[in-house]
């Protein structure tokens, strides 16, 4: 596999790691055409059914693997009020967009004072509530508020806790020494109270396939009485890995038929997301949840401003989202281009991506023991 070649290590526990080629900085250039001089694949808004809130960055621990840098020091996204997001929600209502979910990310989204009176605006208007959270200390906070959204509006409120492993050891390396009893101490309490909840975990982390990673969150959800099916996708949602310094191979508009793939299946189709910039008058609405900092994917200062195509020029679109099959709010129509369709097809560039991304996801469960500083 020539692709992958480029550099070989070895971890301390004296396994081999083969590092992929860095990103061709040829590539992702011009949102318009490949670095082959092929026409890049984009993505209409077929409608926007869910909107995405960036409650701020701020977080009350530090991840190491955290893809938008979240830390209680990190506010380049600062936190949103409440009268900001009424303000998108009007329009979207306005405009007659088919909205049934808003999704709350952060950052910690429970250390925006603001989360309670967001959740009841949006739950009050019918729309189903997702809020990501580490399920910790700023949750509990809000204890009380979340009781009583629970029982004015049942389940129509979800609260999707991230717990990167299902195992103690693994969680921590990433989040910090006593982080995974903490989160599962909330998670107990979210299930106690009979919340609605997902958990998201992290498909290539960790010793083990896909299926092993989910009995043993099964195993877990057994053992402390968690409500959450570990087979469902969107109850238990395994995430790809994000690393856009390796090299992938960019997306054409003929990757739809090669892979069989339809653009709206990506979250680009149906979603968009509102981050507030520090320091910036009011709110601008990007792509997606997965970049917010690139100024080439924020598309306005409203939903209508934001409804235009996007151009899939970010190593992120092509691994995570058409190749990796990842949608954040749990989109029925994400799933993973599988090799053997891709061979079937014959595209060289998506084959090595494909190649790239099991072989990728095989490497990081070794080398999550061989050297996890560098994942
Ligand atoms: S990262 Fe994914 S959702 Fe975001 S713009 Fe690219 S393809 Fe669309």
């Amino acid at each position: 596999m020539p692709w992958i070649k480029a550099a070989r290590s070895t971890g301390v526990t004296g396994q081999v790691v083969t590092r992929p080629r860095p990103l061709d900085p040829a590539k992702f250039r011009d949102p318009a055409v490949t670095a082959k001089g092929e026409r890049r694949a984009s993505v209409a808004l077929a409608g926007l059914r869910t909107l995405w809130i960036n409650t701020g960055t701020l977080c009350n621990i530090t991840c190491r693997n955290c893809y938008i840098e979240s830390s209680p020091r990190n506010d380049a996204l600062a936190y949103i009020t409440a009268a900001e997001v009424a303000g998108y929600l009007d329009e979207a209502e306005a405009a007659g967009a088919p909205l049934t979910q808003v999704g709350f990310t952060g950052g910690e989204p429970f250390l925006n004072r603001d989360l309670p009176a967001m959740l009841r605006d949006v739950l009050g208007r019918g729309i189903e509530a997702l809020v990501l959270t580490n399920a910790m200390k700023p949750m509990m906070n809000h204890a009380a508020a979340l009781l009583a959204l629970r029982a004015e509006f049942g389940e129509r409120l979800t609260l999707r806790v991230s717990l990167d492993h299902h195992e103690a050891a693994l969680h921590d390396l990433e989040r910090g020494e006593g982080a995974f009893d903490r989160t599962m101490e909330g998670l107990a309490w979210l299930a106690r109270h009979g919340f609605r909840i997902h958990v998201a975990g992290r498909a290539g982390f960790g010793a083990g396939d896909e299926a092993a990673m989910r009995a043993g969150y099964a195993a877990l959800f057994r053992a402390h009485a968690i409500p959450v099916d570990a087979a469902d996708p969107v109850a238990l949602m395994l995430f790809p890995e994000m690393d856009a310094s390796v090299d992938v191979p960019e997306i054409t508009e003929a990757c739809w038929g090669i892979l069989g793939k339809s653009p709206d299946s990506l979250m680009c189709a149906s979603a968009r997301m509102v981050v507030k910039r520090r320091g910036a008058e009011r709110p601008a609405v990007v792509a997606c949840t997965l970049l917010p900092y690139d100024p080439q994917f924020e598309l306005g200062a409203s939903l209508a401003e934001a409804s235009r195509p996007v151009a899939l020029n970010h190593p992120h679109c092509a691994k995570f989202c058409v190749l990796g099959g990842a949608a954040c709010g749990g989109c029925a129509g994400a799933r993973p281009a599988r090799l053997g369709t891709i061979r079937r097809a014959g595209c060289a560039d998506l084959l090595q991506l494909a190649q790239h991304h099991h072989a990728l996801h095989g490497q990081r469960r070794a080398a999550a023991f061989a050297a996890p500083a560098a994942y």
